[in-house]
């Protein structure tokens, strides 16, 4: 899974396809909450540092 910025969901989405070969769950991390993890707090994409908001999943 993925944790990323507005801008980088889009690529977050084709890596998965890439890797798991099927379409991802996207999860907006402000509106939902995890009782048991939280979500890094920023964008997983080298070289960002914008704050994370979506999870693809
Ligand atoms: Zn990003």
């Amino acid at each position: 899974m993925y944790c990323v910025c507005k801008e980088h969901v889009e690529i977050a989405i084709d890596r998965f396809v890439d890797e798991y070969e099927e379409a991802p769950d996207v999860v907006d991390l402000q509106k939902t909450h995890f009782a048991a993890w939280d979500p890094p707090p920023s964008c997983e994409e080298r070289d960002c540092n914008q704050d994370a908001q979506f999870l693809v999943i």
